[in-house]
């Protein structure tokens, strides 16, 4: 991030903002999508908030996004039987609006329309 004022993210880490939390650790956070995009749409965020996207995760912390996929599964496993797309919108262009890297867990009635 380049700004000083926390993400959205960090201040549901914070809990200064609500959301409803499925999974955390010391690393990372998943909570359910403000606005679902199918049946199963959870969001898996690392707490840190220094990597803007999964290209600079990868390069920055490689573990620590094998970490994020691992938690992915695991979710998808409680909720979907193990299936499940993982979006990283990754640019403004993309799709991307929250520039604290995320992982959109996506699972249930799959369809070209939510693709995001
Ligand atoms: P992006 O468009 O950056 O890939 O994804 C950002 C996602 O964050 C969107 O799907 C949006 O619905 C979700 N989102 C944005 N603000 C909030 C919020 O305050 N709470 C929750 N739970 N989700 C949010």
């Amino acid at each position: 991030m380049s700004s000083s004022e926390p993400s959205i993210f960090s201040k549901i880490v914070t809990r200064e903002v609500p959301a409803t939390i499925v999974a955390e650790d010391d690393r990372v956070i998943a909570f359910e999508d403000i606005a679902p995009a199918a049946p199963v749409h959870v969001l898996v965020v690392p707490k840190t908030e220094q990597y803007r996207d999964v290209t600079e995760l990868a390069a920055g912390d490689p573990e620590l996004l094998a970490h994020v996929v691992a938690t992915a599964r695991r979710i998808a496993d409680e909720r979907s039987g193990g299936q499940f797309r993982l979006v990283f919108n990754t640019g403004e262009a993309a799709g991307q609006t929250v520039f604290h890297v995320h992982a959109h867990v996506l699972a249930g009635d799959l369809h070209e329309g939510n693709l995001l």
